[in-house]
């Protein structure tokens, strides 16, 4: 079971459950995260290192190129998204795709945040044009889809950057499409295709294409 704070809101969610469902991640898919969490590094002495598709262990000092502790890591983070959310620029094409799905389609945006930001990222994704509802997670995404999923009928997609919580989804729910979505090239790099994925791409058109053939529309 997700956490009680994902579980409320994913049982007040209205959806039609003869639909098909696309449950999309936003940091990195739909807006970028990376590129304003390095720039929120750098004003702070530190840098993002690409060994990994990880935060933790990978945010150095710039003078001495140590990692940081993983509770220095995360208060990086919280700094970055209580200063950021409401402001995270868009990745090209999600609108239009996005927008362009939810006409065959429910749509769910299922996102890993510390909570209290939930309204902000909300405003971010209504200023860009996206008002499909927001579900807000903690910890692995698999559990969080399975209640999302459980009573739906129609055919369901997952849509994420990150291989672990693609991986967590795989493992609780195998029935469901799952679409890798890395757009940036230094995490390519040291990311390994993983065999179980309906599709990995970089692009919004051709994951656009790929979903909308996936659910038969
Ligand atoms: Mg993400």
């Amino acid at each position: 079971m997700p956490q009680p704070f994902t579980r409320a809101q994913i049982e007040e969610l209205v959806i039609d459950r003869s639909r098909p469902l696309v449950i999309c991640d936003v940091d990195e898919v739909v807006v970028h995260f990376i590129e304003g969490f390095e720039a929120h590094l750098e004003s702070n002495g530190y840098w993002l290192d690409f060994e990994s598709f990880a935060l933790n262990g990978n945010v150095r000092h710039r003078q001495t190129g140590e990692s940081l502790p993983g509770e220095l890591v995360s208060a990086q983070v919280m700094e970055f998204f209580a200063a950021r959310t409401r402001h995270q620029p868009l990745i090209p094409g999600a609108v239009e795709a996005l927008n362009s799905l939810s006409d065959h389609a429910e749509i769910v945006m299922l996102t890993n945040l510390p909570g209290e930001f939930r309204q902000e990222r909300i405003e971010n994704l209504m200023g860009h044009g996206l008002h499909h509802p927001v579900v807000v997670n903690s910890g692995p995404k698999g559990p969080a889809v399975r209640l999302l999923t459980e009573t739906h009928a129609a055919p369901v997609v997952f849509i994420d950057d990150s291989p672990s919580y693609l991986a967590s989804v795989y493992e609780h729910n195998p029935d469901c499409k799952l679409i890798h979505f890395l757009q940036d090239e230094r995490l390519q790099k040291v990311v390994e295709p993983m065999p179980w994925l309906s599709l990995r791409t970089a692009h919004w058109p051709e994951a656009h294409a790929h979903v909308m053939e996936l659910i038969g529309a």
